[in-house]
């Protein structure tokens, strides 16, 4: 019997020949050089900084090449599904300002030419290519039972040999088509496999983009193509997939590389261009004791995309950031065009790490108090107030009802040459300003004076200031001498030089005098410019709160 009767036998419900599918989806009409390219994560509802990583470089190259970048859901393996796992991706690349251009959308929607993007729905597609590849004798059904496999595992085991179903082990390949036919007709189980042309001896050559060339033996393996429940297994979708797509590179992370060699067969039996393809460098995390690992999902919090939009770190900030640890020169390029963004930057696989970056938070919130000072006030304020809609409804309520005055607030010390780096994500702008709100300037609070500890010469200061002393329309030279006047007339030294050559002479200085000041109108000793604090805050507050002290 030939091998087409037994492809038919095994493929009843196949109603399409491959040649269907390659006119379905034709070659992408795009300019010379242009780069498709894709995001394909498994439906586990979260994306890690590392995939992030690779999805944000996917989504780049396209855009500098006027390519196409789409997003495609691999889930053939219901073990990493989880439920909504769709929509936490869309989710964190929407929240990352990572366009597709195809792909899956939302749960139910998809956009593109080349869909369904979805695995599961590409069903017919790949039992299409496999009765193909049982009609050219280059893949078989095999009736082994998992007993059997197993039992064969731990034979090789014992036997030191290499594990798996190739070569004499490989047993169903050696059936004919007849006896293939009566069992099938027998209704015994079966899933289908590669007939592996490889040869173990023989050497294959992957030319990755960041490495180099790396070279494997051939696989010599016959791997499942589609499992019992009629599912592909993942490496043969992929290169359906990435072919039909017209996926001119694959990016992803370095934990693929083992597999790459089976991927080049596939696509060589398949008679397909194999795309080229980029390893990423995983991301890694050193411990307190000194130890690298890889940033794990499990153990660190800033493993997770989610992690950065729930604190309201900016987006910029945080691609800023990838982008040092996906080029090294990017630091560099960006310090001498400081008016640029990434977008103008171009990607260079070959200065990428090939040994996994470091991941450091304290860079990444550096680059982030960065941005955020260089922001208006008003794009603060607006950032603010979207992350606070989300995460801090109380505190958006309060910079809704108070929008100039609190603009007025993200205003000092900002449009300055050295701005001051306070911010280091939107979720730590209530800590810094809350005293400023009268709404949570309420209940017990706990003041820190520093140097003067005395009460009642505390009580003094803050009278005799607010009485004698203060007046809302002075400019801020006046404000600052009238402080040292203060100061004087109480006993402090009015010049901190001065003080420092005859301390004992003085029952403290200036400083000393503001500091009272500051922390009776606010708690803290550490907030920035005390004159625009005051005259933000204007008299009769500032009375309330020396008497609530008092
Ligand atoms: N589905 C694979 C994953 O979960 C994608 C691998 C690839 O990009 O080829 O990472």
């Amino acid at each position: 019997m030939t091998n087409k009767e037994l492809a038919d036998i095994m493929f009843p419900d196949v109603v399409h020949d491959v040649s269907y599918y390659e006119n379905l989806y034709p070659e992408r009409n795009l300019p010379e050089g242009a780069v498709v390219s894709r995001f394909a994560p498994s439906p586990t509802g979260f994306v890690h900084m590392g995939s992030l990583l690779a999805a944000f470089i996917a989504s780049k190259v396209p855009k500098e090449t006027n390519g196409v970048f789409y997003l495609r859901i691999e889930d053939t393996d219901g073990k990493r599904s989880v439920e909504n796992g769709v929509q936490g991706i869309i989710d964190d690349l929407k929240n990352f300002d990572i366009e597709i251009d195809e792909g899956v959308i939302s749960e139910t929607e998809q956009k593109g030419a080349y869909g369904p993007y979805i695995q599961s729905e590409r069903k017919e597609i790949y039992h299409t290519y496999a009765k193909h590849l049982v009609e050219e004798g280059l893949a078989y059904p095999c009736f082994c039972t998992q007993e059997e496999i197993d039992n064969m595992r731990k034979m090789q085991a014992l036997n030191k040999e290499r594990i798996g179903i190739y070569g004499s082990y490989a047993k169903c390949r050696f059936l004919t088509n007849e006896e293939r036919i009566e069992k099938i007709k027998n209704g015994e189980p079966y899933i289908v496999r590669l007939k592996s042309p490889g040869d173990f001896n023989k050497k294959i050559v992957l030319n990755d983009l960041v490495r180099g060339k790396i070279e494997f033996p051939e696989n010599d393996m016959d791997i499942v193509l589609i499992k019992s429940d009629g599912l592909p297994l993942y490496h043969f979708a992929h290169v359906i997939d990435d072919h039909l797509m017209r996926t001119t590179h694959v990016l992803r992370g370095e934990e693929w590389i083992s597999s790459t060699p089976i991927h080049l067969q596939l696509f060589q039996v398949l008679g397909f261009q194999a795309p080229k393809y980029a390893h990423l460098g995983v991301i890694m995390k050193i411990d307190e004791d000194g130890t690298r690992r890889k940033l794990s999902k499990r153990k660190d919090p800033e493993a997770a995309v989610s992690f950065y939009h729930e604190q309201g770190i900016p987006v910029e900030a945080v691609k800023l950031y990838l982008m040092t640890i996906a080029n090294s020169n990017f630091e560099g390029w960006w310090d001498q065009n400081p008016t640029l963004g990434i977008d103008d930057f171009k990607f260079d696989f070959k200065k990428m790490s090939l040994s996994g970056s470091l991941f450091d938070l304290e860079k990444l919130l550096n680059i982030s108090r960065s941005y955020i000072s260089r922001l208006t006030a008003i794009e603060v304020y607006e950032k603010a107030l979207v992350w606070a809609r989300e995460f801090d409804v109380e505190f958006a309520s309060i910079l809704e009802k108070y929008k100039d005055y609190s603009i007025s607030i993200l205003n000092i010390e900002r449009e300055q040459k050295k701005p001051r780096k306070d911010f280091e994500a939107f979720s730590t702008i209530k800590k810094n300003i809350w005293y400023m709100y009268d709404e949570y300037f309420t209940g017990n609070l706990t003041y820190d004076f520093g140097k003067i500890t005395d009460k009642e010469e505390i009580k003094a200061i803050l009278s005799t200031y607010l009485n004698q002393y203060f007046n809302e329309k002075d400019d801020k030279e006046t404000w600052f001498a009238k402080i040292k006047e203060l100061s004087t007339k109480i006993g402090y030294c009015s010049d901190m030089k001065e003080y420092k050559l005859n301390p004992d002479a003085y029952k403290g200085s200036v400083a000393d005098v503001s500091t009272v000041i500051r922390v009776a109108t606010t708690t803290s000793s550490m907030t920035p410019d005390l004159y625009e604090i005051l005259r933000l805050l204007g008299k009769d507050r500032i009375e309330k709160r020396f008497q609530k002290f008092i």
